[in-house]
């Protein structure tokens, strides 16, 4: 997973390689994402956020995380963790030795799920953005009860 490396800097972990082609596209996409809930575009990466998956951060209040489909519980983490949320969706990590299909190994609707529970539960919206590869999503969460 290099290209988060050449992102931030940082590699917590290695769940395999991408060829210098593949990095280089998926640099471009995960530069910028669209806000799932303002519709604003072209909303930068914060690289100031010390954290191992993208932050986007939008005007409008919305902050979203991303990844690819084995790494969305870690990033359900991450975002509850950006919003001050101690609660987490991620289940322990098992070893494999099928390198293809680590994605098997949790349920994302079940994270998603969960994630909404707790949102709701700390006054936050969560939603989800499906991209163009069916392997990727993000991650969106909004405050929408400001007293919470
Ligand atoms: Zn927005």
């Amino acid at each position: 997973m290099s290209f988060w490396s050449r992102l931030f800097g940082t590699v917590k972990h290695d769940k395999g390689s991408l060829s210098d082609q593949t990095e280089s596209n998926v640099d471009a996409e995960w530069s910028r994402a669209e806000c799932e809930f303002c519709g604003q575009q072209g909303i930068e990466c914060d690289q100031a956020a010390r954290y191992l998956y993208p932050i986007w951060k939008c005007s409008c209040g919305a902050i979203g995380s991303g990844a690819w489909l084995p790494d969305l519980d870690e990033v359900g983490d991450q975002l509850l963790d950006v919003l001050g949320i101690t609660a987490r969706v991620s289940e322990p990590c098992v070893p494999t030795d099928h390198p293809g299909i680590t994605m098997q190994r949790y349920d994302v609707d079940k994270v998603e799920h969960s994630m909404t529970e707790i949102l709701r539960n700390h006054g936050c919206e969560f939603r989800v953005t499906l991209k163009k590869n069916p392997n990727e999503r993000l991650f969106w969460a909004k405050r929408i009860n400001t007293s919470a």
